[in-house]
């Protein structure tokens, strides 16, 4: 396969908060490897920008061991990387006062994007906002990049919205959702919308239910107070699963461009009916041996935030009105596995019989680990011995498909951070599609929180409460395996 990097134009890069976690685990190696890749132009640049006191050389080095950490030896170029940290400089910058300011406005420079990647608490966007606008550093075409968690309900997410809106227009914010990033993701808009096949079935008529699934085997552990004033209601299904949702649920937009796609997603979220409380499992981890439960790790030992949730969701439109979507994460499962799966209904008539027992279409696209997609089709088992079905996949493997060059798709920061300076909202949330987000979450948990339910407890390495399971019995439908 031929690679074709398309360079993007010459940009200045700020990271407010450049020396944090995310900068330096996912962010800088990330354009590190855009970098590698031939992306970046000659005069594209990179400041660091953050509290810390240092200089631009001890914030080289630290971005030398970021990379040499997140990227395997033999996936890296010392000579490369050398040429990337020449792009890199830094400023020591306090976005609630004065200092840096000064600095940071007489680096940035004329003639390029310019683009400001908020990757601090999001208490402080107001801030940066406010100052990079005081000091004449936004420019009229400059964009700026915000952080999840975007609000913590709908009214926080309106006073963000507003707080930003006073500093930049709505075309220059960029509101991460890294799910959004990810390659299969991506092919899944493009299954969709780039093939007759799937379309004409893509309904209630044809789909069963739809389920999407993102599990993850790593508990709160330290971020225990941080994590339990949000849940995983908050932290996972208001932004990545709900994204998800719409992505498998939206109607086709005229064309692949930010406004009509996020139009359409809009509508989607807009029809999500309100969801029962029967409809609805909360959990959390219970110790094991060797690990803490939740109740360890929160704030409080009687803490009711869920590590776990399930939910039986309703789209009232004409497309999905009777197909329930079934969403489900957790933390501490069986595996770590991100996956969706549409299932598709039963042939309308078994001519093989009862003996060649039931089978169903399963479309699953798996966004992480393994990316790809596969379709589960009905064949008749090789040999003698009469009309005996079976199972298989139709693997659409990247690996298989487009040779080892698929395995080094891009992350998903990397691809959204070069869409910031390429100008392309596409793959980001809209304001108004944030807001629609939490108007749908806030009665949920208001409701809850109102009953006072308690979560259900969970083994640590399991697929969740038992609850969850019957949520899917009920109906007579059962979850998908959690596989690595
Ligand atoms: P962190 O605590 O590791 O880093 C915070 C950064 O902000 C540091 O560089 C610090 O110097 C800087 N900072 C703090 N106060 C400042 C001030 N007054 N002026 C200037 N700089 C200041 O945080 P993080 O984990 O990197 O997260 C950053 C943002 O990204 C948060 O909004 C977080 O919710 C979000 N996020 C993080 C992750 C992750 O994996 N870490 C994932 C998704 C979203």
């Amino acid at each position: 396969m031929v690679s074709r990097v398309i360079p993007v134009d010459p940009f200045d890069l700020v990271i407010f908060g450049g020396t944090g976690d995310l900068a330096q685990k996912k962010i800088l190696p990330g354009l590190y490897r855009r970098f590698a890749d031939g992306q970046m132009p000659a005069e594209a640049r990179i400041i660091g920008a953050a509290r810390s006191d240092l200089t631009s050389d001890s914030y080289r080095a630290m971005v030398r061991d970021a990379v040499s950490e997140a990227i395997p030896e033999g996936r890296r170029n010392g000579d490369t990387l050398t040429a990337f940290l020449g792009r890199i400089e830094y400023v020591t910058i306090d976005a609630t006062g004065t200092a840096g300011w000064t600095e940071l406005a007489a680096m940035v420079r004329p003639d390029v994007v310019r683009a400001f990647y908020f990757s601090v608490a999001p208490s402080l966007f107001g801030d940066l906002a406010k100052r990079l606008n005081d000091h004449r550093i936004a420019s009229r075409h400059c964009r700026i990049v915000v952080e999840k968690p975007f609000g913590r309900d709908l009214a926080s997410a309106r006073d963000l919205n507003a707080t930003l809106a006073r500093h930049f227009s709505e075309e220059q914010i960029y509101r991460i959702d890294h799910y959004l990033g990810k390659e299969t993701v991506q092919n899944l808009m493009a299954v969709r919308f780039a093939n007759v096949l799937f379309e004409p079935l893509w309904n209630a008529q044809y789909v069963d239910h739809v389920q999407i699934t993102v599990a993850e085997t790593v508990g709160v552990g330290g971020r225990g107070a941080y994590y339990d004033k949000s849940g995983a209601m908050r932290d996972m299904v208001q932004n990545h699963l709900m994204q998800l949702l719409c992505l498998i649920a939206m109607e086709p937009p005229s064309r692949f461009d930010p406004d009509a796609v996020r139009d359409e997603k809009l509508k989607v979220i807009r029809a999500l009916d309100p969801v029962e409380p029967k409809d609805i499992v909360r959990g959390q981890y219970l110790a094991n041996d060797t690990l803490s439960g939740y109740r360890d790790e929160a704030e409080s030992p009687d803490s009711r935030t869920e590590s776990f949730i399930a939910l039986k969701c309703g789209i009232s439109n004409w497309r999905w009105a009777g197909t329930p979507f079934y969403l489900r994460t957790g933390k501490r499962l069986k595996a770590r596995a991100s996956e969706i799966a549409v299932v598709f209904k039963d042939a309308p008539h078994a001519i093989f019989g009862q003996s060649a027992g039931t089978h169903r279409n399963i479309l699953s696209i798996r966004l992480q680990p393994n990316e790809g997609i596969t379709l589960g089709v009905t064949i008749k088992e090789p040999g003698p011995g009469g009309m005996r079905l079976l199972d298989v996949p139709l693997d659409m493997s990247f690996a298989d498909a487009l040779g080892p060059e698929a395995s080094e798709v891009p992350d998903a920061y990397e691809r959204l951070i070069m869409d910031v300076i390429r100008g392309n909202q596409t793959l980001f949330m809209r304001g108004d599609e944030v807001e629609a987000a939490w108007a749908w979450t806030d009665p949920l948990i208001e409701g809850w929180t109102e009953r006072g339910d308690a979560p259900a407890p969970y083994e640590i390495g399991s697929t969740g409460p038992e609850e969850a399971a019957i949520l899917m019995h009920r109906a007579g439908r059962k979850w998908r395996e959690i596989r690595p």
